[in-house]
């Protein structure tokens, strides 16, 4: 094992201990939502590629593994269809408000649910840094935004996300000074806004930086339709162009799931942003479970190059190893 390997995993062994409660209660939450005991899993180190998810009883082809509810989600700064600013169900145009409301909900339930980011942002005028984000057509920086008005409104912690790997390859795709620029726009915009400073006291740079390089790996691309696994991880590149996905969004028991271009599990989405785990086929008690990145109907040179530039790691499962 080279030594940055030992490295990541010890600090993986770490970071697992220390957020062994959180994991706890993650499992159980995951189980009240199956209403059918503890979900057939548990996370643990691999081999090779870090932590993963093992089963812990066989499961069947076509079993719901568990469910999960993101940590922050946002909608497409860019898609053409309309989404609820909760839960991201599409919206029909009866449903939608009107189109000066900034914000659209699917139901009283989503707009009573917002109330944890939704009150603070309302608080504030988004106009330059969304402006701004939008005109390089990043994303992310948007879930950051909302991170931090649920981390203002006490619903989330500020170490939400540190459980989750960061990206390694962060720092060399975007530049220091941008992400200094939209750290400064969002820490200017709660400042005019005269949110309480000691509200705000989290908001460093390092705080961004850190939020950012974990979402970018980290976040799901939302695409409301069931039954395919093309649910690829977010794009590869931070600058990505205007797309069709619903949005975003960060979950923590699924972002511990390996990457396999064969995969054994699937996670999909039905008609909002709660992510299903479904498995693909008969799975024994301790074998892992993996689900795919990328478009699996890729060919092995281009699968390898996107793992390897979008997620820092080439891919040696038994299809890649057959050069299939
Ligand atoms: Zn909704
Ligand atoms: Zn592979």
């Amino acid at each position: 094992m080279s030594s940055s390997m030992y490295r990541q995993r010890m600090r993986i062994a770490l970071a697992l201990r220390h957020h062994s409660h959180r994991l706890r209660s993650l499992s159980s939450a995951a189980a009240v939502e199956r209403r059918g005991g503890p979900p057939p899993i548990r996370v643990a180190i691999t081999e090779s590629a870090g932590r993963g998810v093992f089963a812990t009883r066989p499961i069947a082809a076509g079993e719901l593994i568990h469910t999960a509810k993101p940590v922050v989600a946002h909608p497409s700064p860019y898609s053409p269809s309309k989404v609820c600013y909760y839960c991201l169900r599409k919206l029909g145009e009866e449903e939608e408000s009107p189109a000066a409301a900034h914000a659209h909900f699917c139901s009283d339930s989503c707009r009573h649910h917002s109330k944890v980011f939704y009150e603070v942002e309302r608080k504030a005028d988004w106009s330059i840094f969304d402006d701004h984000c939008r005109a390089r057509e990043v994303k992310y920086p948007f879930m950051a935004k909302r991170l931090a008005c649920m981390v203002i409104s006490g619903a989330a912690s500020v170490d939400s996300l540190d459980i989750l790997q960061p990206s390694s390859l962060f720092q060399e795709t975007i530049s220091e000074a941008r992400m200094g620029e939209q750290f400064e726009l969002l820490r200017r915009t709660f400042v005019k806004a005269q949110i309480e400073e000691n509200l705000t006291a989290f908001l460093t740079k390092e705080w961004y930086i850190s939020v950012l390089a974990r979402i970018r790996i980290n976040a799901f691309r939302i695409e409301l339709v069931a039954g395919s696994y093309e649910d690829l991880l977010a794009s590869a590149s931070a600058s990505v162009s205007a797309d069709a996905a619903s949005g975003n969004a960060v979950y923590m028991l699924p972002s511990f799931y390996n990457h396999d271009c064969d995969p054994n599990a699937h996670i999909l989405w039905i008609d909002n942003v709660d992510a299903r785990l479904k498995a693909l086929r008969d799975i024994e008690a301790g074998e892992e479970l993996r689900i795919c990145y990328i478009d699996a109907s890729m060919d092995y040179g281009a699968r390898q190059n996107l793992l390897t530039e979008g997620f820092g790691f080439r891919c040696s499962c038994l299809r890649c190893l057959s050069r299939d």
